[in-house]
């Protein structure tokens, strides 16, 4: 498809790397695209960043009808830039639209906007230590009428933003409340959609969490309190009597990139890899006989989040003294170095822009 670019007058001045954070500054320029239920996917335009104009009846408004997605491009050493695994966040973009009744992307036409965007925007991408150009492209409905229905229009749109390195004061473990009373999601609900709703319904008890003194809670399934899920917005791992246990994709569970990447590292280097079903039971039982080695969350953001302390119905588990295991830094060095190209990616996961 043709894109139409429309670009900046005024080109921004690029941050210096020690000020980024996350998600605060954005670049020149974004691409969007509309769909109609008659015409299909047109007018593709990278135009200047700006406010997006919408209709107080859009449907992304009243009814949520929104997903996104969470991806990043890379700086190499030789200059060159590169992102990790992009086709996986086109397919799965395609799985959440279809959930919420969202128009899907042909993946070649994902792939050749994404690609088109990032290149134009490439110079965006910091060189710092562990710094990287964070990619969100979302799509929301946008009929201008207050009926619900399977929406007739909606828009795609891909913002960036350089980001600051997630570890800057160096990977310190986490405690995690584990939460029992609100869930994220529901077998048959949007668990697996990457899709704003979950964000805003899980807010509640990650802020009481935080009151706290806890980074973010460990949810547990939505119908028994049973089964454990995720992390915050992260999937979870653990190290359990010398295995690797990570609660299988049950519907629930968003299928994070990061986590499959992991359970192939893990595979390769000779791991033992369990996808099942794991109870809170189980869990509170190694916390304490001392078989639970290592717990670790995984996702875009930080890669892999080691689990310091786990607290559970009021009683504090350290895990590991408090410190990165030895696995979950095994995977932090494989998957940074291939994200980096700083080891060779002997998986096919880079895509050079
Ligand atoms: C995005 C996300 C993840 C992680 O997915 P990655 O593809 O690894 O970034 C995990 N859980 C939730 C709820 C998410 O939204």
């Amino acid at each position: 498809m043709e894109i139409k670019i429309t670009k900046a007058a005024v080109l921004k001045e690029k941050p210096d790397s020690s000020t980024l954070g996350f998600g605060k500054i954005f670049t020149d320029h974004m691409f969007m695209m509309d769909w109609n239920s008659e015409k299909g996917w047109y007018n593709a335009r990278i135009v200047p960043f700006g406010r997006i104009d919408l209709h107080p009846a859009s449907t992304v408004l009243h009814y949520g009808s929104e997903i996104f997605e969470g991806l990043k491009a890379y700086r190499r050493k030789d200059g060159k830039v590169q992102m990790f695994r992009p086709i996986e966040n086109i397919r799965r973009m395609n799985r959440s639209a279809e959930r919420l009744c969202l128009p899907e992307i042909p993946e070649d036409l994902a792939m050749q906007v994404l690609t088109t965007f990032v290149e134009l925007e490439q110079d965006w991408t910091p060189s710092a230590e562990g710094t990287s150009l964070y990619l969100r492209p979302f799509m929301f409905g946008n009929d201008e009428s207050l009926g619900v229905h399977a929406v007739h229009n909606a828009t795609y749109v891909i913002i960036a933003s350089p980001v600051g390195s997630y570890y800057a004061e160096g990977i310190n473990p986490v405690k995690i409340m584990i939460e029992d009373q609100d869930v994220r999601a529901v077998r048959g609900g949007t668990g697996y959609a990457k899709c704003g709703g979950n964000y805003a319904a899980s807010n509640r008890a990650g802020e009481r969490a935080a009151q706290q003194g806890y980074s973010q809670v460990l949810w547990l399934d939505g119908v028994e309190r049973k089964y454990i899920e995720e992390v915050g917005a992260m999937n979870v791992m653990f190290k359990i009597g010398g295995k690797i246990v990570t609660p299988m994709l049950s519907g629930s569970i968003l299928p994070g990139i990061t986590r499959m990447s992991c359970i192939a590292v893990l595979k390769d280097k000779g791991f033992e890899v369990e996808e099942r079903l794991l109870s809170i039971d189980e869990l509170e039982a190694a916390m304490e006989n001392g078989t639970l080695e290592e717990a670790w969350g995984c996702g875009t953001a930080a890669v892999v989040s080691p689990i310091g302390e786990l607290c559970y119905k009021g009683v504090k588990y350290p895990v590991n003294n408090g410190e990165i295991g030895e696995v979950t830094q095994m995977l932090y060095d494989t998957l940074t170095g291939i994200q980096w190209g700083k080891i060779e990616d002997k998986f096919g996961w880079i895509q050079e822009i």
